[in-house]
């Protein structure tokens, strides 16, 4: 860790009371291109105090914004749609360069979350409450959804424009206030989507963001302050973030590790199969939470190996600012001392290295994350390689003899963030989606990522917290129902006294 004044980079801002200011800290850390390891920008580990500014600012906004009328929400978030597609470009370059992804892929990551905000602008038909007329004779009772006070958000590095967007625009449309604490790897793209947001209406102290780790994420979890949690990443701290937060008496939900697996028939398209399955399991060079690191091959079906590494091997590596690259490099020489440390203990318990993606040549790029396109077969349930994410460009092989064996494989594996099937029997497909017991299906889709009119469904080993991010569970879980019994007394209305529960 350094000081900002040590060097002329510029320091990533946090946002607190409407204000982008420099944190007081003493503790940086360098957001670095993983692809040339320059450092873009330097980040700051923020203060106990500065955290509890912004909560506190966050506090006194929402007097004011629990208030505010649906039509107004509504139309910050139009306004901010438009301003996150004029900025597409400029947002995409900016991610790029500090996470590594490749360009379009970028995009994409942009263009996930600009979904959210889009749903989050049509507020006015989500937030409904019910009514029921005469539940007794001239009684009605009906439901309010309303905020729950400040809301906290802390997300991971593999996609840090879509998931800040899963979170603060849903939290902040139905009526609640915002501290987001976004990953300290990447944040400069989610700054500048906070900008855009600021830009778009958002008032003062309805959205603030801090920076920081462990302490921080810690700090949000114990603050008396903060009504609810939504976390994004790693299984070990989101339970961590989960037991915490909840400790407290807070609302969490935590979306958390992943170990995917496509079970491919062998009924099944053999092109559109094995292209779906090298862009999932390769592409943004693996660190997604619905990529897919392993494949079940099932009967005939195990043939293909040999393609499927012939595919692999046409993949093109380079800096994800590259035209036709189609995998980055990975986010940091700490993930890429972890890929390498678990390929060495694939081939170390016996795994087959079909392809070896250690050191690939990426000409200009000699001090970039970079790691290839690896197939292991001969993969079974104890090695490491599957029982670990890997979070890297790295594909398990394991076979099956028939489609039952294979879902029981699946269903064994602790994670339930996502699966696929590929084949085209839609009878055996409609089996799976029966008997898998995994919360996100694709059938003949290999990330089956849901769009926002429904929510993320990721289950077991992968979440923690009954309702998942934006979609229609999150309005639940960022208001509290209340449900109001009403009478209303006419001038002819006699009464008496009534002894029991029951109304008259
Ligand atoms: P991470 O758990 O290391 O970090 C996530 C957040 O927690 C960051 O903001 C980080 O600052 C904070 N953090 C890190 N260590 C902490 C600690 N010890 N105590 C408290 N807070 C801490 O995750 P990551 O490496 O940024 O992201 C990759 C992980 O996220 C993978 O496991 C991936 O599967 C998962 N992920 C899951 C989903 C999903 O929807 N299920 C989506 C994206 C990523």
């Amino acid at each position: 860790m350094t000081t900002p004044s040590a060097t002329s980079v510029p320091t990533v801002k946090l946002l607190i009371d409407g204000k982008f200011v420099e944190s007081t800290t003493s503790e940086w850390m360098d957001v670095t291109n993983p692809a040339t390891q320059e450092v873009l920008a330097r980040v700051p580990m923020a203060t106990a105090y500065e955290l509890s500014a912004a909560v506190s600012s966050a506090r006194a906004a929402f007097k004011t914004w629990r208030k505010t009328s649906i039509g107004t929400r509504a139309r910050i978030f139009l306004r901010y749609q438009q301003l996150i597609r004029d900025n597409m470009a400029e947002l995409a370059a900016i991610l790029t360069a500090e996470q590594g992804k490749t360009l379009p892929d970028a995009e994409g990551d942009v263009f996930r979350g600009l979904e959210v905000v889009e749903h989050a602008a049509s507020i006015g038909n989500l937030q409904l409450g019910e009514f029921a007329n005469n539940v007794a004779a001239g009684v009605d009772t009906y439901t309010l959804m309303q905020p729950l006070g400040v809301c906290a958000g802390i997300t991971p590095f593999n996609f840090p424009a879509m998931i800040p967007l899963w979170m603060f625009p849903m939290a902040i449309a139905t009526g609640n206030t915002f501290v987001l604490k976004p990953s300290e790897q990447d944040p400069m793209v989610t700054m500048r989507l906070v900008e855009l947001a600021m830009e778009a209406g958002i008032p003062p102290g309805v959205l603030n963001v801090v920076h920081g780790g462990k302490d921080v994420v810690n700090g949000i979890c114990d603050h008396p302050d903060i009504k609810a949690v939504s976390f994004v990443g790693s299984t070990a701290v989101g339970t961590h973030v989960y037991n915490r937060a909840t400790g407290t008496g807070k609302r969490a939900q935590c979306m958390m590790g992943a170990k995917n697996h496509m079970v491919v028939l062998p009924d099944a398209d053999k092109e559109q199969t094995l292209n779906a399955l090298a862009g999932s399991a390769f592409g943004a060079a693996g660190q997604r939470c619905m990529a897919i690191p392993v494949v079940v091959l099932v009967g005939e079906s195990q043939t293909w190996l040999g393609e499927l590494v012939e595919r692999a091997k046409t993949l093109k590596v380079n800096a994800g600012h590259e035209p036709g690259t189609d995998i980055g490099p990975l986010i940091s020489r700490a993930a890429l001392d972890r890929v390498h440390r678990l390929v060495e203990s694939g081939e170390s318990e016996g795994a087959r290295l079909e392809l070896d993606g250690r050191k690939p040549a990426v000409p200009g790029y000699e001090d970039g994350n970079f790691f290839g396109p690896t197939v292991f077969s001969q993969v079974n349930t104890e090695m490491s390689i599957y029982r670990e994410e890997i979070f890297g460009p790295v594909l398990c092989v394991l076979h099956a003899a028939t489609l039952d064996e294979a879902i029981e494989l699946v269903n064994a594996n602790p994670n339930g963030n996502g699966t696929a099937i590929f084949t085209r029997s839609g009878a055996a497909a409609r089996h799976f989606q029966e008997e898998i017991d995994v919360g996100q299906v694709g059938i003949n889709v290999p990330i089956p990522v849901p769009v926002p009119l429904f929510s993320f469904t990721g289950s077991r080993g992968s979440k923690l917290g009954d309702l998942g991010p934006y979609g229609k569970q999150v309005i639940q879980f960022y208001t509290q129902t209340k449900t109001v019994t009403s009478r209303w007394f006419g001038e002819d209305d006699v009464g008496g006294v009534n002894t029991t529960i029951t109304l008259k």
